[in-house]
């Protein structure tokens, strides 16, 4: 028996149906192309008021994912700039429909650069952005001079966000596949990143199709992976915050993956 909360990333068409379809109380969605600099695009018939309104009505959380393209972390201009605006317009777009969080890739700086370059390009970051909603940085599961796959990297990014103003709404979301994938234990991943960040405030729960430190992305289905089930349903136990698996299919396929996970929490 378990109250913890499991949902899902869905198509944003009509998010509280895919909610309903799951009997999921909280969802995740991209609003527009995950790949594109340009701005949000919201699909809900009816528009963001509507959204917010008939979220609430209907008891579902909102979770936003920010573009996979972001990297406020980069040294690289033509990057950086356009992924402070597009952070912010998802900010904006993502406090409208009244969403618990923002989701977004804690980037990278090239091979070259030096990390320290890096975390305070991601100070810069939140000192420029208007934080109206909480912003969930995610550990990343690949890259040498990634900003979010490793534990010291992870520590480097919240010592110099410290103390900026916004930081106090800045959390962390904990990706399973990625932790693995990236090389991170998962039996001390909860603790290691708690003693770092002090909170982690939404889990995405998927297992690998990858080795251990493979550096890849790969999300897989619970039990069709190469993540430990036991640890698995560990991580999601032990960081006791609400859970989105990103793990392939539709309904059906996140029925299974949810059944599975809270049988084993
Ligand atoms: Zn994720």
């Amino acid at each position: 028996m378990s109250e913890l909360r499991i949902g899902a990333h869905v198509e944003q068409t009509d998010p509280i149906a895919e909610a309903q379809a799951r009997d999921a109380p909280l969802v995740q969605f991209f609003l527009g192309n995950p790949q594109s600099y340009k701005g949000p695009v919201l699909a809900y018939e009816g528009g963001p008021e509507k959204l917010r309104a008939d979220a609430e009505a209907a008891g579902v959380d909102l979770y936003v994912h920010a573009p996979y393209l972001i990297n406020v972390a980069t040294t690289n201009n033509r990057q950086r700039i356009p992924s402070r605006k597009l952070l912010q317009q998802h900010m904006d777009a993502a406090a409208e429909i009244g969403a618990r969080g923002l989701i977004v890739h804690g980037g990278h700086v090239t091979d070259d650069d030096d990390p320290a370059k890096g975390f305070d390009n991601w100070r810069k970051a939140i000192a420029a952005t208007d934080i109206k909603i909480p912003l969930l940085i995610e550990n990343t599961a690949g890259g040498t001079n990634a900003m979010t796959r490793y534990l010291e990297r992870i520590a480097g990014v919240w010592a110099a966000i410290d103390g900026t103003e916004g930081a106090d709404q800045v959390g962390f979301c904990l990706d399973t596949c990625h932790a693995h994938a990236g090389g991170n234990p998962l039996d001390t991943i909860v603790d290691d990143v708690l003693r770092i960040t002090g909170r982690i405030d939404l889990v995405h729960c998927n297992d690998s199709r990858d080795d251990f430190d493979s550096g890849a992305d790969r999300h897989a289905n619970f039990g069709a992976g190469r993540i430990d089930p036991d640890l698995l349903a560990a991580v999601v136990r032990d960081a006791g915050a609400p859970v989105v698996c990103e793990t392939p299919g539709g309904a059906a396929e996140h029925l299974a993956d949810f059944a599975w996970l809270r049988e084993r929490l």
